[in-house]
This record gives C-alpha cells, sequence and structure tokens, in this order.
C-alpha cells in the first residue's frame, strides 16, 4: 500500500480512494480522475481483464464508524509521522555540518598545538644561547665582578 498524498477532509481523503485501481493493489487514492483511469482500461488492458477490473474498481465507502475513525487516526498518524522525518532529516544535516566543522576545528586546533610546541622549543633554544652569551659578555665586560647570579654583594647574605 502506497501513501496518501490527499489531507484528511471530515474523516476521509481530499482524493477519493477506490478498491482495485490496479490488479497489485486493494486500494489506492484516485490521483487524476477515475474517468481517465476507466478509458485507459478499456483501451490499454487485455479485453479479458477489462470487465473484472471495470466491475471491482469502485469508490472505497467510509459507512462504518470503525473505518471512518481508524482511516482519519491513520492520516494524523502518517501526517505527524512525515513531519517526524523531515524534522529529523534536518537535524541529520545540521548534525553532518557540525561534524565537519568540528573535524574541521579539530584539524586547526592540533596543527596550531604542534606550531606551539615547535615554537616553544625553539624559544628554549634562543633562550638557552642568549643566556650564555650574557654570561659570557659579561664576563669578558665586567672583569671583578662579585656577580653571583643574584647578587653584587653575596657577602652581605653570608
Ligand atoms: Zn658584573
Amino acid at each position: 500500500m502506497h501513501s496518501l498524498r490527499g489531507g484528511v477532509q471530515g474523516g476521509s481523503a481530499v482524493n477519493p480512494l477506490y478498491w482495485h485501481l490496479h490488479h497489485d493493489e486493494l486500494f489506492e487514492e484516485v490521483i487524476g480522475s477515475i474517468e481517465e483511469r476507466v478509458a485507459y482500461i478499456r483501451s490499454n488492458k487485455p479485453a479479458r481483464q477489462v470487465e473484472t477490473r471495470l466491475r471491482l474498481m469502485k469508490p472505497v465507502r467510509f459507512d462504518t464508524p470503525k473505518l471512518r475513525e481508524a482511516f482519519a487516526k491513520w492520516m494524523e498518524a502518517d501526517a505527524k509521522w512525515t513531519e517526524a522525518a523531515a524534522k529529523w532529516k534536518e537535524a541529520g544535516a545540521k548534525w553532518t555540518e557540525a561534524d565537519a566543522k568540528w573535524t574541521e576545528a579539530d584539524a586547526k586546533w592540533k596543527e596550531a598545538g604542534a606550531k606551539w610546541k615547535e615554537a616553544g622549543a625553539k624559544w628554549m633554544e634562543a633562550d638557552a644561547k642568549w643566556k650564555e652569551a650574557v654570561a659570557s659578555d659579561h664576563a669578558r665586560q665586567c672583569p671583578d665582578c662579585p656577580w653571583d647570579g643574584k647578587t653584587i654583594f653575596p657577602e652581605a647574605k653570608r
């Protein structure tokens, strides 16, 4: 059974439902006109099938409360299911988009982290050379200096 494309209208479909519009369907919603379907059957179906097809092809009568109520509930559930499916699809698209952004941001974060680590190593190297240069130039430029790394009055601490 395919889904009904019409909407709810007083507990029945917008388009009428017919029994056996096609030989392999119990019932279907008529899209277009029933006259077109009848004309098509008369001119395209094997002659021996025409009488059976036309005899069984008749409107579904919503003349029992059971059928009317079940159909109204089905239409309502079908509308909700269609709406939920659309929201699920929309949320899925947003998730895919967010996931792609996350992946991109994660790659940038890792790349920036690697550069930070590399810059840190270069800083350590430059800092060590700078300290070594300061120490050797201090020794050369400042002979007889009592500087012990913290004070020029090391004896005052003792
Ligand atoms: Zn000095």
